[in-house]
């Protein structure tokens, strides 16, 4: 077991824009590598000693990609594997902006632009069909941390995410894996049932951010695909089961100094932490000789527990707006990414 087999998958998506900053973000032709060349800020009048020049390796680069394309490189693998009873998670990193819900859910009105959680369940359910001995069980929740406060987005009374009822959830460990309790899960027979769940998550998630006169962009969301599975020829058989998050991190982006205050920077300080620990929980578990994982600093590492490292499949998207204006930020992303590509 010396095997080197890479805990975290990570590939980079550019939000397609007719501005692609192509002298600087430079793609190479092996589809996995970018070089960065940054410009010196020539009023400063003085040459530094600011690296200007970047590289970037990726385990891939998908460059104006189709959302078919992207579920084909990211997602198809998992989902087998969730129904082989693998626990999952797929992530979206990187600035607001960037197409971090644009990947994971998609635009829900419009088929060609469905995002990763719609198709996932379609492949699910389609592969429950091709598997008739198995009595196979989906249920889904779907929760938003913001502040590391935990919201219920299928909570059956939409007033608990107005503001001054919250349910207090917490993260809870036991024999049967980590979960959050309090937080509603829900059988979906078929597609469509699971579809209107999601949008029902979606709706809720509008009605939360603009009840609390927050941005989207600042809390994680995660959609959990509970997948309970037992053989129907296999008399004493057991249940088997897995997860699959799909999870749309907080915006990446490090805000302007002038502009933090108040409600803004804490939110800025969570997301910041949070993130951090992220990266830390998985640079941890990759090395075995370290015996502390902080999982528990934060309610999104709590969360993903059981679903990150170990036998788990684990993949970032991380998403760059190639503009020129935003260039701090693509090198802020590709540096987060390449840091998980160590793992
Ligand atoms: P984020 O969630 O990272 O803040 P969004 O997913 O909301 O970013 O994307 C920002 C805007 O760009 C949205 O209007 C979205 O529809 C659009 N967009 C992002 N990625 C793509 C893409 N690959 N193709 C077409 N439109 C995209
Ligand atoms: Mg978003």
């Amino acid at each position: 077991m010396s095997g080197k087999s890479k805990k975290v998958k990570v590939l980079v998506r550019t939000r397609p824009t007719a501005n692609f900053a192509h002298d600087m973000i430079d793609l190479q032709p092996d589809g996995k590598t970018i070089n960065i060349h940054g410009k010196r800020d020539d009023r400063r009048g003085v040459v530094n000693n600011q690296i200007l020049d970047w590289s970037f390796k990726l385990d891939g680069v998908l460059h104006n990609a189709s959302q078919e394309q992207v579920y084909d490189t990211v997602a198809t693998d998992i989902v087998t594997s969730g129904l082989d009873g693998y626990n999952g998670t797929l992530m979206a990193y990187g600035q607001t902006g960037a197409g971090k819900t644009f990947t994971i859910t998609g635009a829900t009105e419009n088929y060609k632009h469905r995002g990763l959680i719609p198709r996932a369940l379609s492949q699910l359910y389609a592969e429950i069909d091709d598997r008739p001995e198995y009595s196979i069980a989906i249920r889904l929740s779907y929760l938003e941390i913001y502040n590391e406060s935990m919201f219920d987005l299928l909570s059956t009374l939409p007033e608990s995410l107005a503001g001054s009822n919250y349910n207090p959830m917490t993260v809870v460990e036991d024999e049967n894996g980590v979960y959050v309790k309090g937080l509603s899960c829900h059988l979906a027979q078929n597609e469509e049932e699971a579809l209107n769940l999601l949008f029902e998550g979606e709706t809720n998630r509008a009605i939360a951010a603009h009840s609390l006169n927050k941005q989207s962009s600042r809390s994680h969301c995660i959609l959990t695909v509970y997948i309970e599975s037992r053989s129907r020829v296999q008399s004493e058989a057991k249940y088997t089961t897995s997860k699959l998050n799909f999870v749309d991190l907080a915006g990446s982006e490090r805000l302007g100094k002038t502009k933090s205050e108040g409600k803004t920077q804490q939110e800025a300080m969570y997301i910041n932490k949070s993130l951090t620990f992220l990266e830390q929980t998985i640079i941890a578990l990759a090395d075995k000789r370290r015996e502390h994982v902080p999982y528990r600093q934060t309610k999104l590492t709590h969360c993903l527990k059981d679903s990150i490292g170990g036998n788990c499949k684990t993949l970032l998207v991380a998403n760059i707006w190639g503009e020129s204006q935003q260039i701090e930020e693509t090198i802020s992303t590709l540096r987060f990414a390449t840091r998980m590509m160590c793992v």
